[in-house]
């Protein structure tokens, strides 16, 4: 099960502790879960509540200077993450491969960033949605694809 300090920043978590999941967008909250099952695998968002580094990985506060200022992380409708088997991490290309694969089980995934290093998956709608489709899209901006 996922708690609220994976989800959101170390000053955010101090002002709201667990409330601070009210910050992340339902669906996406449940689009997080359903991959989790269908990768069987424990899966990084955030780690500074253990002591690591990553603390923008799910949702990003207006004081936040970290990526795009319209990006759906600002809405709490994108996380981040890398998922582990055996405590080895998992290439985010083959990740990405499995979630498209399972598609149908995951109806309110908007958005998969593609050409980067770690899985970003989110919820926000952009103009030109259709029903089931999802926008990947590579960090350059312009360079975005239905699938
Ligand atoms: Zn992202």
């Amino acid at each position: 099960m996922f708690k609220a300090y994976e989800f959101v920043d170390k000053p955010t978590y101090e002002k709201l502790g667990d409330e601070a999941i009210k910050l992340m967008d339902t669906n996406l909250l449940l689009t997080v879960m359903e991959i989790r099952r269908i990768l069987d695998m424990p899966m990084i968002i955030n780690d500074w509540y253990f002591g690591k580094s990553f603390q923008q990985r799910g949702y990003r506060s207006p004081e936040s200077n970290i990526g795009a200022p319209k990006s759906a992380h600002r809405l709490g409708k994108a996380v981040d993450f890398d998922a582990y088997l055996k405590g080895v991490r998992q290439e985010p290309d083959k990740i990405r491969e499995k979630i498209i694969k399972n598609r149908t089980r995951l109806p309110y995934l908007a958005g998969l960033e593609l050409g980067i290093n770690w899985v970003h998956i989110d919820t926000m709608q952009r103009s030109g949605y259709e029903q089931g489709k999802i926008l990947t899209f590579y960090p350059e901006a312009g360079k975005a694809k239905w699938i």
